[in-house]
């Protein structure tokens, strides 16, 4: 066979080949600290028990396997809109069509902006979820970033944040994570997004929401949607990419939808019909059964109340061990200042570690995290706690 001698070995995926090297570690001591997803207190991947109630219900429903429509479940679109834009949101004049979850949207947005909206550079912030800049590169986008994080500071870089953004062309697309930021899980606070939207505003720019952990960061999914609602209240356009991957623990059920905000419900229409072209010839309709769930949890008040309180659960535990993380890694005796990683919120520990710093833990201790430093908090439970905690404090001493 020769016909593909001249194709290389591609780089692997930064945050799947670690979790594929934490896979094949032989090492007992072995912690994975790196893919963001859900982990009970025992270590092990957790379906909501709402799901599964769910998933119960569509069976005894006898529900059937029928292709979708190309833009996907209209109930299921429905309430996940509500969720996010809220009970009381202008659906009449939101386009939205289901994706194959957060990355699809991404994917899907990224595409329609590429063919349909005049500016043709998007600003993603620095650092962002690597595929962001994959993604919208595909997608035929000019990537450009802005600053968002210092890191001598450990805090959000407002300055060079509006700096950048104001030094973007007019109608320039600006990236924004809705809540808890990955990888820094640091946000705008009130007073800071005012300054945002102001300035976004004045710059004609288009705002592309991620909402990838909506009630998973604080537990309160209305809580953590505040942001992207002011915004669509204060009449700035933007798009919308929600995924269910984290705050239903749908992962490989690939659930989610992508909108955008139309002036009129004729404008959504006209939408509507672009964003279905897009569709069709990628993959023709999307996934059925994530959406299921999700729509029967949510068209059901005894179980929306159960899903919330579960949602709720694992943002607690998290939550927790944030805070446990921080006074474990002085108890081993770091005498730094960790409060950065205390107000941090959602998944994960943006710690400030060197790369080098992560390498020693993977290479020593057999933690296995990405190189920014970043620790994914679901990842730990009693069992580990302590031992990741000293060798924190050993590499960083
Ligand atoms: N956006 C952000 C910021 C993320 O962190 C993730 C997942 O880690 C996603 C989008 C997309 O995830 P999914 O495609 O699984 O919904």
């Amino acid at each position: 066979d020769t016909i593909w001698n001249g194709v290389e070995m591609g780089p692997p995926d930064a945050i799947l080949g670690i979790a594929q090297n934490f896979r094949a570690s032989t090492d007992e001591r072995k912690v994975n600290v790196c893919v963001g997803a859900y982990r009970d207190e025992t270590g092990q991947p957790w379906v909501l028990p709402s799901v599964r109630a769910a998933e119960g219900k569509m069976i005894e429903n006898n529900e059937n396997k029928e292709y979708l429509p190309i833009d996907g479940d209209a109930a299921f679109v429905e309430k996940a809109l509500k969720f996010a834009y809220g009970a009381d949101a202008p659906l009449e004049r939101i386009a939205g069509v289901q994706t194959l979850s957060g990355t699809g949207a991404c994917r899907i947005g990224g595409k329609f902006l590429a063919e349909f909206f005049s500016g043709n550079k998007i600003y993603l912030p620095v650092p962002t979820w690597g595929n962001h800049h994959k993604i919208f590169g595909e997608c035929g986008l000019d990537v450009q970033t802005y600053r968002y994080y210092d890191r001598s500071t450990n805090r959000l870089d407002l300055d060079g944040m509006l700096a950048d953004i104001k030094d973007a062309p007019d109608g320039s697309i600006i990236l924004l994570h809705a809540c808890a930021h990955n990888p820094t899980g640091c946000d705008p606070n009130s007073s800071q997004w005012r300054a945002l939207m102001d300035l976004i505003k004045e710059k004609g720019h288009l705002i592309f929401f991620d909402s990838a952990y909506q009630g998973f960061a604080s537990g309160d999914a209305e809580a953590d949607a505040q942001a992207l609602r002011n915004v669509m209240k204060e009449g700035l356009p933007m798009l919308l990419a929600q995924s269910f991957a984290k705050n239903f623990g749908l992962y490989g059920e690939r659930c989610g939808t992508l909108s955008v905000v139309c002036k009129d419900a004729e404008t959504k229409d006209i939408l509507m019909s672009q964003l279905k072209n897009i569709i069709r010839p990628m993959y023709s309709s999307p996934p059925k059964h994530g959406s299921s769930i999700v729509k029967t949890v949510l068209s059901d008040d005894a179980l929306t109340g159960q899903y919330y309180k579960e949602c709720t659960q694992m943002a607690d535990r998290i939550q927790s061990m944030r805070t446990r993380l921080v006074e474990a890694i002085k108890e081993a005796g770091s005498t730094h200042d960790w409060s950065h990683v205390t107000e941090q919120i959602g998944m994960f520990a943006y710690t400030g570690m060197s790369a080098e710093m992560c390498d020693q833990l993977t290479d020593e201790y057999a933690i296995y995290l990405t190189r920014d430093g970043r620790i994914s908090i679901a990842g730990l439970n009693d069992n580990n706690l302590k031992y990741v905690a000293e060798a924190v404090h050993a590499v960083t001493d």
